[in-house]
C-alpha cells in the first residue's frame, strides 16, 4: 500500500516497488490522476489497485485497506506518504490548519499502521516506511506545521520499530530534501513572491542548498524507500534516513 500516490514522491515509490515486482495498491483523493498511475503500474506487468481515499479520514483508510486485502491479498509493505501540510510561519497558521495537519501528517500514520500491523505480525514479516521531511531535523520557518509534526513522527517511528520489531516488522522514516514535484513548485511560488525572484530562481536556490547543488528527483527518494522495503533491509529499523543530497548540516 502506497498512500497519496497519484503524483510526486508517492507515485515514484509506487512505480519503483512495481519495478521490483510488487503488487501495488495506491490511494489519493483525485480519481482521474489515480487511474493514470494504476495504468502505469499495470503497464509494468504487476497487479495494481487504485482507491479514492483522503488519508486524513479514518473511514477512507479502513476502506482502502479492506479493498486492498480483498483484491491483492495481505499487506506486506506500507508506505505512509501524504500531501504536505499548509505552509506558514508558526505564529500565522490557524488552529484549523494545525488540526488538519495533525490529521493528514501524524494521525494518518498511526491509523494506517494500526490497520496493517496485525496482518503483518500474523505472517511474521512486514515493512513500513513513513515519508516525512528534512524539516524533521532542521525546522523551516515557512513550514511550521510540517516541522513540528515531523519531529514528533521521528519519535513515533522509533516507538513503532520497538513495538513491532518482535513480529518481524521494520519501521523507518525517509526524510526527503528539496525534490522537484508539484509541492516543491508550490513552495517556490510562495518564496518567489516573498523574495521578489522568479519561481525558477526560487527552485534553483533550494537546489543550491544541497551538497550536490541540485534538486532531487522523486525516483531518487523512491529508491531509498524501496531499499527499506526490501528483504536486504531486515536489520534496519527505527532509522530516519535523510535523502536530501547533503543539504542538512546537523549531525543529529
Ligand atoms: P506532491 O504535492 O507532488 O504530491 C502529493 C500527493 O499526495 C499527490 O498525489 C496528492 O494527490 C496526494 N495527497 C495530498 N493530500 C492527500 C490526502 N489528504 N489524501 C490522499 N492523498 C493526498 O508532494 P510531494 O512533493 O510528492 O511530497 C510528498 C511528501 O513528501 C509530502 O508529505 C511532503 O511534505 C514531503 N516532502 C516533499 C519535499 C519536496 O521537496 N517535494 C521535501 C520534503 C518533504
Amino acid at each position: 500500500m502506497v498512500a497519496a500516490a497519484s503524483k510526486g514522491i508517492g507515485r515514484a515509490a509506487a512505480l519503483t516497488l512495481a519495478e521490483e515486482g510488487a503488487r501495488v495498491s495506491v490511494c489519493a483523493r483525485n480519481g482521474e490522476a489515480l487511474d493514470s498511475v494504476v495504468a502505469e503500474l499495470r503497464g509494468l506487468g504487476v497487479e495494481a489497485l487504485g482507491v479514492v481515499a483522503d488519508v486524513s479520514c479514518a473511514e477512507d483508510l479502513e476502506r482502502w485497506h479492506a479493498e486492498t486485502v480483498d483484491a491483492l491479498g495481505p499487506v506486506q509493505v506500507l508506505v505512509t506518504n501524504t500531501g504536505g501540510p499548509a505552509a506558514g510561519v508558526a505564529g500565522s497558521v490557524s488552529d484549523e490548519a494545525w488540526l488538519a495537519g495533525f490529521d493528514s501528517t501524524l494521525l494518518n500514520v498511526v491509523r494506517l499502521v494500526r490497520l496493517v500491523a496485525p496482518g503483518m505480525a500474523e505472517r511474521g514479516w512486514g515493512r513500513i516506511v513513513h515519508v516525512t521531511s528534512l524539516v524533521a531535523k532542521e525546522p523551516s520557518d515557512l513550514l511550521a506545521i510540517s516541522s513540528t509534526l515531523r519531529s514528533g513522527l521521528m519519535g513515533l517511528t522509533r516507538l513503532q520499530a520497538r513495538e513491532l520489531g518482535p513480529n518481524g516488522i521494520t519501521v523507518n522514516g525517509v526524510l526527503p530534501g528539496h525534490t522537484l514535484t508539484d509541492r516543491q513548485r508550490h513552495l517556490a511560488e510562495i518564496r518567489s513572491a516573498q523574495l521578489g525572484v522568479s519561481v525558477d530562481e526560487a527552485l534553483q536556490m533550494n537546489g543550491d542548498l544541497a551538497a550536490v547543488r541540485r534538486l532531487g528527483r522523486p525516483e531518487e527518494i523512491a529508491g531509498a524507500i524501496a531499499f527499506l522495503c526490501s528483504e536486504q533491509a531486515g536489520f534496519v529499523t527505527g532509522v530516519n534516513l535523510l535523502v536530501d543530497g547533503g543539504a542538512t548540516r546537523g549531525l543529529g
